[in-house]
């Protein structure tokens, strides 16, 4: 069939809308009808290749919300006309022995997709477009997906939120529930609010984590986080934020610190402010070389410190998104605020200036629309 696909001609360019042809989608794929697509910063590092660099052109958008149009063979999950969220996370078979061991993740029979792959879309010109983001393209008008790279949204989840629960918002919610296991009254210091990092301030909101401690060198940032959850606001640009997190934190510093921007500078923050016994968890990354820490003594793990990361919020997928939407329907999490602007497909690109600098914390590209 024939659809509109945001398209960077090369890495780093503009996006421009096209028409292309979409393949029918294969065994175990269905074709989505996209009603909103959140942007992601990774969406911005996938099409500048800093994730990684590639020839010729590409689509991107991952935090996808859309109603299933058809579905290829040996499909048996989704149904055409079903609401449904379109995420990088698989569901695992449950059948192998990561999946029953409880690491989805790792599963061996759904395996990820790899990313800058040629996805299903061909050019007038009769390019195919890598796509960035592994499984679909979500700044567009139709995409194919797997299967198992869905869940199904419940009637009253607008598709916005079903977006944000597709990425940003599971990212860093999900890093401080499944991957630290903050519990109530233990301290949480999260480096970087963007739409990730607010996240992980509401998972430890929603932990009972005291106190919760905002770190970013934007001001307006850090007001925002205030609303979120956070008790304590730290720019490091005016004050040392391991003094600052340490004086509220018992003198040791924090239990858990998220990690929620790139570059080695803050993993470095991050481990200074954290207490000997305390755990960091990575993150926001940029490519693995720039990410190197020569400045790493095995040392400062004697006593028990401990570094590690989360993709994806480690979310188990269709165990945890179904929770989330409880928590967002009962007003435990607060996503609609997380909302910022609105802005149709051949808008995308103002829709990411205002999203790289006009304050938004997520920006929504409406596709097929929000009801
Ligand atoms: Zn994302
Ligand atoms: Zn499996």
């Amino acid at each position: 069939m024939k659809t509109k696909v945001a398209i960077v001609n090369r890495m780093g360019d503009p996006f421009v809308i096209e028409e292309c042809e979409l393949a029918e989608p294969k065994e175990g794929e269905v074709r989505l009808k996209v009603m909103t697509c959140t942007i992601c910063h990774s969406d911005l590092h996938g099409i500048r290749g800093e994730h990684g660099a590639f020839e010729g052109s590409a689509t991107g958008g991952h935090e996808i919300a859309g109603i299933v149009d058809t579905v290829g063979p040996g499909c048996t999950y989704v149904k055409p006309g079903d609401r449904v969220l379109n995420s990088l996370v698989r569901e695992g078979c449950g059948a192998c022995e990561p999946c029953l061991r409880g690491r989805q993740w790792f599963c061996e029979n759904r395996p990820m997709l790899p990313f800058r792959a040629p996805g299903p879309y061909t050019r007038a010109n009769g390019e195919i477009p890598i796509q960035t983001n592994t499984c679909s393209t979500g700044f567009a008008e139709y995409t194919n997906t797997p299967e198992w790279n869905l869940v199904k949204l419940d009637d009253d989840i607008p598709y916005a939120v079903g977006s944000l629960l597709a990425c940003g918002f599971i990212s860093g919610f999900g890093a401080v529930l499944n991957r630290c296991k903050v519990q109530p009254s233990e301290s949480v210091a999260v480096i970087g609010c963007g739409g990730v990092g607010l996240s992980a301030v509401q998972g430890a909101r929603v932990s009972g984590a005291s106190p919760i401690i905002a770190i970013d060198t934007d001001d307006r940032k850090l007001e925002v986080a205030k609303k979120f959850g956070a008790s304590k606001l730290v720019n490091p640009k005016t004050e040392s934020a391991a003094d600052a997190v340490k004086s509220v934190a018992r003198g040791y510093g924090a239990d858990y610190c998220v990690i929620a921007v790139a570059g080695e500078g803050m993993k470095r923050q991050a481990l200074d402010l954290t207490a000997p016994w305390g755990l960091v968890c990575l993150i926001g990354h940029r490519l693995p070389e720039q990410e190197i820490m020569s400045d790493i003594t095995a040392m400062e793990f004697m006593h028990g410190k401990r570094f590690t990361g989360s993709a994806m919020g480690a979310v188990t997928f269709r165990r945890d998104v179904p929770k989330y939407m409880e928590m967002y329907r009962n007003g435990v999490i607060d996503l609609d605020s997380m909302l910022t602007r609105h802005y149709p497909l051949d808008k995308i690109n103002e829709a990411i200036e205002d999203a790289e600098n006009g304050g938004a914390i997520k920006n929504v590209i409406v596709i097929g629309g929000l009801e």
